[in-house]
């Protein structure tokens, strides 16, 4: 068993999900880490390689299909974008939380095979605010933030297969609800169990006779 939770992470682009993220991995730097997915989409300006994902081509990407390399991927934005096996498994076993920021059709896969995964959805305040936030990040020219809008609300509409549910309309009210739910998820007894092991055969079977 592992003693790191998996957080499976969806939100239509723009609800903020990634900047939680961030917050939160530089709140708790040992505790846990960001899966770096591979994609074939093109970077975008200030995006680089091995950071923000794995850039690679479609001929590579159906080669990691082919050695089942992939704990799920999808087509998303006529992109591939998979989590390959190797990028969470170690840090899972290592007692590292890893959250997967990841769309509705991977995190389905995600709870088939690992369905001890939390799985976490954040919703922006309203449709307006999500598209003022596409604007301002002026990452993609206007056909593509039609197209995300288009997209958003056919990823929302999946937001009630999530464990957990989080409005992101206030930053700091946000993040310390994403922090909760990752100290509870910590908390199970059944990782407490094996993280104290050793006080739990202490606390159960010494002898005071
Ligand atoms: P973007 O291109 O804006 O970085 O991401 C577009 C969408 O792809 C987001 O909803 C993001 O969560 C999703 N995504 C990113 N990496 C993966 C992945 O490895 N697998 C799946 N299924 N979706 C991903």
């Amino acid at each position: 068993m592992y003693t790191g939770t998996l957080f499976i992470i969806s939100a239509p682009s723009g609800a903020g999900k990634s900047s939680l993220i961030r917050a939160y991995l530089n709140q708790n730097p040992q505790q846990a880490k960001v899966s770096i997915s591979h994609t074939t989409r093109q970077p975008r300006p200030g995006e680089s390689h091995g950071e923000h994902y794995y850039f690679v081509d479609h001929k590579y990407f159906e080669s990691l299909i082919d050695q089942n390399s992939f704990v799920e991927y999808a087509n998303v934005f006529d992109h591939y974008y998979g989590t390959s096996k190797a990028e969470i498994e170690q840090s899972l076993l290592q007692g590292i939380n890893v959250f997967l920021d990841i769309d509705w059709q991977g995190a389905r896969q995600v709870r088939e095979k690992m369905p001890q995964a939390k799985s976490i959805f954040i919703l922006p305040p309203s449709l307006k605010e999500l598209e003022n936030r596409l604007i301002k990040r002026g990452q993609d020219n206007s056909n593509v933030i039609a197209k995300r809008m288009q997209k958003a609300q056919a990823e929302i509409s999946h937001y009630n297969e999530y464990d957990y549910v989080i409005i992101n309309d206030d930053f700091d009210t946000s993040l310390n609800a994403l922090s909760t739910i990752i100290t509870a998820a910590s908390l199970e007894q059944a990782k407490q169990t094996i993280i104290h092991s050793q006080l739990l055969k202490d606390l159960l079977h010494n002898d005071f006779n």
